[in-house]
């Protein structure tokens, strides 16, 4: 899975180096339509498998990109007519991969996060300063992605919006999701989940699927993995899942294994009987839910943490072996649970 490691593009500011022709990656696009499962192919991205790039050196405004043409070959698009604007903060853009959903997509990351996992890939993407990340706006993400619209429309791929925790900003989500569904796109969220009520009602309706990283199922833990100091985030995330289930969002519920049970490691194990058990009736407890991707925890963002000068928790954590990872998800198989990859 962690093969994975981003090769696509990304960038705030690649509008002159996108794709004229068809992306390499187009020949996964069979493997990748709706709801179909790739074998051996994980869609996992974030937070512990896929690391995004540091951020680009850009100016602090992408409107800029609006006055690039698409090319001959880029289908004709006045997003003004299509997208409602709205402003947001982002960390980066992956205008072509194949994971984070459905087909071909374009992944948003949201710059700022909440929570202060111990495993996160992209600890640049979590500040929520002023000045972090790179403020836009729906309507310049669309002058981004237009020219590679047949791309996204044929695989049934379409736009995922990620982070960081994009939930954190749902009028920017709703936008470009709202915009998306125009283009006849498929929209996804990719989420640790935050925010209320109030916002999933705005943005749910706009999502077709969600995928969910719940961390652990057991609040202590839950609390332990993200530096949560109470069970608020916790019990956002169940809440969350609640409100995927009521607006029928196809849900797929992303799980870190960490495998690691050495006294230093112990306490953020999720391989346990018991931790695979509990995500298996969450996942079972929801209609919405499709099934589990289960993540083998990586080190790939540790360089970021040393880079920021902040503190690796996890440094020197063993990494899953593929007989403890077959483990989990014959174990999880056995329960009833879909494991996706
Ligand atoms: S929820 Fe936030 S802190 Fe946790 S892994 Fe994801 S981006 Fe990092």
């Amino acid at each position: 899975m962690n093969r994975h490691f981003p090769m696509s593009k990304t960038s705030t500011d690649d509008a002159d180096d996108a794709p004229a022709s068809p992306p390499t990656t187009l020949s996964a696009t069979a493997s990748t339509r709706r709801n179909v499962p790739r074998p051996g192919f994980c869609t996992a991205r974030r937070c512990a498998t896929r690391v995004t790039p540091p951020p680009p050196t850009c100016p602090p405004e992408m409107s800029h990109l609006s006055l690039r043409g698409g090319g001959a070959s880029a289908p004709t698009l006045d997003v003004e007519d299509v997208v409602e604007d709205a402003r947001g903060r982002v960390h980066s853009i992956e205008t072509f991969t194949a994971v984070d959903g459905y087909g071909i997509r374009c992944v948003v990351f949201a710059q700022g996060c909440e929570k202060r996992c111990a495993f996160c890939c992209n600890v640049d993407s979590q500040s929520r300063d002023a000045d972090a990340g790179t403020s836009t706006t729906a309507r310049a993400i669309f002058s981004v992605l237009k020219r590679n619209l047949r791309y996204y429309a044929r695989s049934g791929g379409g736009v995922t919006v990620s982070g960081g925790e994009c939930m954190l900003q749902p009028s920017f989500v709703e936008a470009i999701a709202r915009g998306a569904k125009k283009l006849g796109l498929t929209t996804c969220v990719d989420t640790a989940a935050a925010g209320d009520e109030d916002a999933w009602r705005r943005v749910l309706p706009e999502i077709d699927l969600a995928l969910v990283c719940v961390k652990s199922v057991d609040p202590v833990k839950y609390r332990r993995i993200t530096g949560a100091k109470t069970n608020e985030e916790y019990r956002t995330m169940r809440a969350f899942l609640r409100a995927l289930d009521a607006h029928g969002v196809e849900t797929w519920l992303r799980f870190v294994l960490m495998t690691d049970r050495s006294e230093r490691f112990v306490e953020y194990a999720t391989n346990g009987e018991d931790d695979l058990r509990a995500l298996a009736d969450l996942s079972k407890a929801h209609a919405c839910v499709r099934g589990v991707e289960l993540l083998p925890y990586h080190r790939f963002g540790e360089y970021k943490f040393e880079r920021m000068g902040f503190a690796y928790k996890l440094a020197g954590m063993n990494t899953p072996s593929a007989a403890e990872i077959d483990e989990a998800t014959a174990f999880l198989t056995s329960l009833g649970v879909d494991v996706l990859c």
